[in-house]
């Protein structure tokens, strides 16, 4: 594998790595709605949380304005970080679909009320009509290149930190449905190359790149609708591909939803660092339904890829368990939550545990997870479990939870938080997790994406904090709780 080639990251064909590879993603989610399911309606008790197959209301203020989310504005870095401004992308709230129609048939039999032949691309609401693009080409001069880092390993760019790519300077959602036109090649490519480490490699690379991929980018597709023995959709997006029991529509809007994850941590961190998957290193096998999901789990225990799969005894009653390559999602008719959550949440999983080279703890993956999703949809209702399921009981607003909490004293520490594994946690850990990295990822996104370049080369939490953030772990810790405890 190419090294710094963000496709290669995931390690293949070598047995201990891929062994601790799947050791670190066996984890799988169950879905805050299973209350309901269990007869404890507490998350439809919450007041005036819309249960979770409502749509919010479309005016909701952009997400990275959440009333309470905003960090105090002193709160930062130390230095300011060359380059970032310190505002946040503003970012839509992405509504949940309707579930309703198509949770009564799972398959395509039903014709879509509203979308009967869906042969186009359709972008998300709010978003422009995607356009066919060249490969972007950045003169020089178009941007001011910014001084090396000393926080950051030597001879890291640090502009792109070190994987050669930026994010598209115009990113408009690239999602492709099964029996759509063939896109533009240059609607495919994820990135474009770096104006200040790699400015002399030329676009066509990446077209070319594209083209050998999408060349034997249905095989798989085949393989699974193989070992399925049924018909599915497959969709594409530029950073995995779906394989969806489900209406082209309602697949349609999985990709979006992985679309908008994407989108959401390039712009807020300005890099694709925490974004190195691709279509060929994330799969998405999508079910709609338990039957069809409990059948799949029979069919998985015999592929390679899930051999290292620990929590089969309770993968029957989840919304999702992995492989090394695959997610196998359980949509449960879209009765327990909007299908998008979880793609939302595993996008977020996957690629910051690709980005860390496995080296993300609990904390940071899963805490990704939930801020991502919540950043997203305004809600976290996908939780991760480990090796038994926990008795979290949490409203879909983790805002409020974290407030709360910090309130009662009940957030966990981070000393015990850092080196937690998530079969231990309680749901403080789980909403510490998630208010730890929502406080990072909003008093400073760039510095985010460098501390995990950090992590990934073997630095602690502690050690990359510190080192990142500019200020002593427990001068961070402070400043942390009294942000959640004020967040109202
Ligand atoms: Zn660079």
């Amino acid at each position: 594998m190419s090294k710094r080639n963000p496709n290669a990251l995931r390690p293949t064909g070598c047995a201990p790595r891929t062994a601790m590879f799947c050791a670190l993603t066996a984890l799988v989610a169950t879905w805050i709605a299973a209350d309901v399911h269990h007869g404890l309606p507490r998350a439809f008790s919450q007041e005036a949380q819309p249960a979770p197959n409502n749509q919010p209301p479309k005016n909701q203020p952009p997400k990275n304005q959440p009333p309470k989310n905003q960090p105090p504005k002193k709160q930062p870095p130390v230095e300011q970080v060359p380059g970032d401004k310190g505002d946040l992308p503003q970012f839509e709230i992405i509504p949940d679909g309707p579930a309703a129609p198509d949770a009564e048939k799972p398959d395509a039999e039903k014709p879509d009320a509203k979308k009967p032949d869906a042969k186009k691309p359709v972008p998300p609401k709010g978003q422009p009509a995607p356009k066919p693009t060249k490969p972007e080409k950045r003169g020089k001069g178009t941007f001011q290149p910014l001084p090396e880092d000393p926080n950051l390993p030597a001879g890291t760019c640090p502009m792109c930190l070190g994987t050669t790519f930026v994010p598209h300077a115009k990113r408009v959602p690239y999602v492709h449905v099964e029996n759509d036109r063939a896109p533009p090649i240059a609607m495919v490519i994820p990135w474009q190359f770096c104006p200040q480490c790699s400015a002399e490699r030329d676009p066509q690379e990446l077209v070319d790149q594209e083209q050998a991929r999408l060349a034997n980018a249905g095989a798989t597709h085949l393989e699974w609708e193989k070992r399925m023995g049924m018909k599915l959709v497959r969709v594409e997006t530029r950073h995995n591909a779906l394989h969806c029991q489900m209406t082209p529509d309602v697949a349609r809007r999985q990709g979006e939803a992985s679309e908008a994850a994407i989108a959401y941590i390039q712009a807020s961190t300005k890099s694709c660092f925490l974004t190195p998957l691709r279509p060929s290193t994330h799969e998405f096998l999508y079910l709609w339904d338990k039957a069809t999901y409990t059948k799949s789990i029979g069919i998985c225990r015999n592929i390679d890829e899930f051999k290292g799969g620990e929590d089969w005894h309770l993968y029957p009653q989840l919304a999702c368990f992995n492989g090394g390559l695959t997610t196998v999602g359980n949509a449960a008719e879209g009765k327990q939550a909007p299908p998008e959550h979880l793609v939302i949440s595993q996008v977020a999983v996957w690629n910051i545990g690709h980005a860390t080279n496995g080296r993300a703890k609990h904390w940071l993956r899963i805490g990704f997870a939930y801020h991502t999703e919540y950043a997203v949809k305004n809600k976290v209702l996908m939780e991760y479990v480990k090796y038994q399921l926990n008795e979290t009981r949490l409203g879909p607003n983790w805002a409020n939870e974290a407030r709360k909490m910090a309130g009662e004293g009940k957030l966990v520490r981070w000393r015990d938080l850092f080196d937690s594994d998530l079969q231990a946690w309680n749901p403080p850990h789980h909403v510490t997790a998630f208010a730890t990295v929502t406080f990072l990822m909003r008093s400073d996104p760039v510095r985010f994406a460098k501390m995990n370049v950090l992590i990934r080369g073997g630095a602690t939490a502690q050690e990359a904090i510190e080192k990142i953030y500019g200020r002593p772990i427990d001068q961070m810790e402070a400043l942390f709780q009294k942000w959640v405890a004020n967040s109202a």
